[in-house]
């Protein structure tokens, strides 16, 4: 048993900020398999995802095939617009007051979607949800928009320019994500300065696999959170530590793609008893089968954690978000009311 059903239902009762969320990796398994049901036939087998989605516990091939599906399935606005509507929906039942929802506006010519089309369905759903949602001071939401490892120098650009473009609608930062074992990090350094210095924040998925010259790298340019960081030799650890930069951890995911071999493995446990500012976070709910919540019970589980120091973890969180010095202390003072109000 991954943890007690009590520890569950103080996690779910907390307060919490999340700040690595895939919107795409977030989608429920039943709009998964809706959008999927509608291409049947083409290029999807519907029996395939049926069973997948069918799955509480998922091996990592199972989650790359369902990645694939998610891939074939947002391309209308219509998906999107959909999937950012639930994504809250979702966050917000789960006691998420704050989120940073991460996406990579996709341009798909011949779907007649423009990273600006993607981007706008993307508000449209956050829009349809606040005003449909009895919740909706509940949750407050800022977005990263992500450059895939895939892509060159100049399409990273474009999306910087759109991300800085797009800061009034409430993007407030990049992120690079994507399989890590394709491309070069000096790929996509011109973009991230080109945000950092139209002070937009960065975040940068590091450390996934073993690449210490990229790591290295990574830790030296200074992204302003890191995300996972699962595979490092001591002179990194060291590195890590020394750069006090903030850690988006990711126990399932980790654990399920194997960057990790198990929960009392992970390195969640060395950076939280050092005192290393660390944020739980689900990476993609959807795909993972899991909430904010289960990670929260998940660390309370594997790390021996007390109430208190859960009420702590959520709570330090607020010290990490991309928004204004202005904003970050009045959500941290959200934060603590609402703690206040949940120990009692
Ligand atoms: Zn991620």
């Amino acid at each position: 048993m991954l943890y007690r059903p009590e520890q569950l239902v103080f996690c779910q009762a907390l307060p919490k900020i999340e700040l690595h969320a895939h919107l795409n990796g977030s989608i429920r398994d039943a709009t998964l398999r809706e959008l999927a049901a509608q291409l049947n036939g083409t290029s999807i087998s519907m029996p395939d995802v049926q069973l997948r989605t069918q799955q509480a516990s998922r091996p990592l091939g199972e989650c790359f095939k369902l990645f694939d599906v998610i891939h074939q399935i947002t391309t209308t606005c219509a998906a999107i617009t959909r999937i950012a509507r639930e994504v809250l929906a979702d966050m917000a039942a789960d006691n998420v007051v704050y989120a940073e929802l991460r996406t990579t506006p996709k341009s798909l010519p011949r779907h007649g979607m423009t990273k600006e089309s993607y981007m706008s369905a993307v508000f449209q759903g956050i829009d349809d949800y606040y005003a449909a949602s009895s919740r909706a001071h509940d949750i407050q939401v800022r977005l990263l928009l992500s450059i895939d490892r895939r892509q060159s120098t100049d399409e990273a650009l474009e999306t910087a320019r759109l991300a800085v473009q797009l800061r009034d609608k409430g993007v407030v930062g990049l992120d690079l994500s994507g399989n890590p074992s394709v491309g070069q990090w000096e790929t996509w350094v011109p973009a991230l300065d080109f945000a950092r210095q139209h002070g937009l924040r960065v975040a940068v998925h590091a450390g996934e696999v073993y690449n210490p010259e990229e790591t290295a790298a990574i830790l030296a340019w200074a992204p302003d959170r890191l995300g996972h960081m699962c595979c490092l030799d001591a002179s990194l650890e060291q590195q890590l530590l020394l750069s006090r930069v903030p850690i988006e951890l990711c126990l399932s995911s980790n654990v399920i793609t194997g960057s990790v071999p198990s929960y009392q493995d992970h390195h969640f446990a060395a950076l939280h008893n050092g005192g290393h500012s660390v944020v739980l976070c689900t990476d993609d709910s959807g795909v993972f089968a899991t909430t904010l919540s289960r990670e929260y019970a998940i660390a309370a589980s594997a790390f021996t954690l007390s109430d208190e120091q859960l009420r702590q973890l959520a709570l330090t969180a607020a010290d990490h978000v991309f928004l204004e010095p202005g904003e970050r202390q009045v959500l941290r003072a959200r934060m603590e009311q609402l703690l206040g109000g949940s120990s009692k």
